[in-house]
């Protein structure tokens, strides 16, 4: 994990990850790049991304990633091992937050297999020990591709406490990912289904 930061005590502490699939690289490769935007152009970024803590993870899933590059392309979980007929479990639905539920699979041969409980890969594990570590104001998890800004709660379609948050900062994402006015609309229409990736 890379740590960017001014040194002010003040600031809001952000975290952005990628690779928790191992097939996205064009999701790692964009974090690597918002990397180096901000490093080399560092003081002459606006006060808003200079005062933050920014915490960035460019491959969280890298036995997945190097899968992917090596073994099956289309890879998407990480590499852990089972007894059965196949490993890895989708990282993405690790997580505790009604974990199990919708779009999860418990089979262990399932794409969106979730794993034989909440934080038992060593990958979510860290994740969250991070979480654990101080309070962040924003985590932004960067995965490809979907072309949609998702936020929650997708598990069952309930809007979250942060909804009138959440909802203009992905319309200002959107925008300023030039998308057009009709994947601005796909991208309301995947709020609205909740859809997930
Ligand atoms: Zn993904």
């Amino acid at each position: 994990m890379l740590k960017l930061s001014n040194g002010n005590p003040s600031n809001e502490a952000f975290l952005v990850e990628a690779g928790l699939h191992g097939r996205e690289w064009a999701a790692v490769l964009s974090v690597l790049y918002f990397i180096e935007h901000i490093a080399w152009n560092f003081t002459k970024q606006p006060d808003y991304i200079k005062n933050k803590d920014w915490y960035i993870i460019p491959v969280v899933n890298p036995e997945g990633y190097e899968y992917s590059m090596t073994k099956n392309r289309l890879w998407r979980k990480n590499r852990r091992t089972f007894s059965g007929p196949c490993d890895g479990v989708d990282l993405n639905r690790n997580f505790d937050t009604n974990w199990g539920t919708r779009d999860s699979s418990n089979n262990i041969c399932a794409e969106t297999f979730c794993g034989p409980q909440p934080f038992s890969e060593q990958e979510t594990i860290a994740i969250r020990n991070v979480l654990n570590g101080r309070r962040f104001t924003g985590y932004v998890s960067v995965h490809s591709y979907g072309s949609a800004v998702l936020f929650p709660w997708i598990f069952d379609g309930r809007p979250s406490f942060h909804r009138d948050h959440h909802v203009p900062v992905a319309k200002e994402m959107v925008m300023s990912l030039k998308y057009s006015i009709f994947n601005l609309c796909k991208y309301l229409l995947i709020f609205f289904i909740h859809e997930n990736e």
